[in-house]
């Protein structure tokens, strides 16, 4: 990293915390990177319990507990699984998490109230993906695009319900190119956008719930090396802090409605779908399920449980305004 990311770097954290808080912060940089120590992030949170049980440090209070483990990109917060941009490291003895995962990951999940331009929505883009020519993923039971409208239907009538206004970006089996989509969320102002999908690939052996939300700038999409253009500054990231917020909430939620049928955490990525890049409000994409798995692919065809996702994305929408709303 040169020294201008590194300073940009440091503002951006600076701007998220008070100037008096940001004096005790210890800094160390690893390898050009610059990370913080789980002590600091404990006094600064008003964690009342830092614990060390093997290689994971635990911080606790009466509201969350968050867990990360030296060499692992996995943070637990209150049981969601987040998968961070850098390995937790352990120096001097210190455990240590880096600042941009600190700033656009950590931040926003403990203090989303202190959220920029999240406000007040009123209206939820529902983006049902695939349809018409574009299948998606297929089985034996049935194709993508139809799972993700049935999904998206229900998820819209519970939010109609509650009084939210929904613009669904295709109410049919028809093809919609992924600009088609952009152009639909982005006519409306005060929204959210959350995408729709199942998942297929990993040889039949992949299966779980996974959530999306666009890469920070600088950070690579899941699974990638860095490229480039994931420096350029994209639409989405107006809401890098918002963004993770929604997909927290919405990722816990789903998780919970469908604990009983017992589908596994992949967690919270980052990445650089189109839809994630280009929207102009808050957005997430959410994966359902593995089609291609053998046993998730006979659950994800059951109405019941297309409806505990839809519930899940809906109660996490609901969780995701009061958590922001000041
Ligand atoms: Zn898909």
């Amino acid at each position: 990293m040169n020294h201008t990311a590194l300073r940009l770097l440091l503002v951006i954290v600076t701007l998220l915390m008070p100037l008096e808080a940001f004096a005790k912060w210890e800094t160390v940089n690893v390898r050009g990177t610059p990370y913080v120590t789980l002590n600091s992030i404990k006094t600064f949170y008003k964690f009342s319990r830092y614990s060390r049980e093997g290689k994971s440090g635990i911080l606790t209070n009466s509201a969350v507990k968050m867990q990360v483990t030296i060499n692992s990109q996995e943070c637990f917060m209150n049981r969601v699984k987040f998968i961070l941009t850098n390995p937790v490291v352990e120096h001097s003895g210190r455990m240590l998490v880096s600042q941009i995962d600190l700033s656009k990951l950590i931040d926003p999940v403990l203090r989303p109230s202190y959220i920029g331009r999240a406000g007040n929505f009123t209206t939820v883009v529902l983006d049902p993906g695939h349809g018409g020519k574009d299948a998606g993923a297929r089985n034996q039971y049935g194709r993508e695009s139809t799972y993700n409208l049935n999904v998206a239907r229900k998820v819209r009538d519970i939010l109609t319900a509650q009084g939210f206004k929904v613009i669904m970006t295709r109410e049919s089996d028809r093809y919609l190119t992924l600009q088609q989509r952009v152009n639909i969320a982005n006519r409306y102002r005060n929204a959210i956008f959350i995408s729709i999908h199942f998942n297929a690939g990993g040889r039949r052996k992949a299966r779980g719930i996974e959530t999306f939300t666009l890469s920070p700038q600088g950070v690579a999409h899941y699974g990638r090396s860095v490229r480039a253009s994931d420096h350029k500054l994209q639409n989405g990231n107006y809401h890098d802090s918002a963004n993770i917020a929604l997909a927290t909430a919405i990722h816990g939620r789903t998780l919970q409605q469908t604990k009983s049928v017992k589908i596994p955490d992949r967690g919270i990525k980052r990445a650089r779908y189109s839809v994630l890049t280009s929207v102009k409000h808050p957005a997430i994409l959410l994966e359902g399920g593995f089609m291609s798995h053998p046993v998730e692919a006979r659950i994800i065809h059951s109405p019941s449980y297309q409806y505990r996702v839809a519930r899940g994305i809906a109660e996490g929408i609901m969780r995701y305004q009061a958590a922001v709303r000041r």
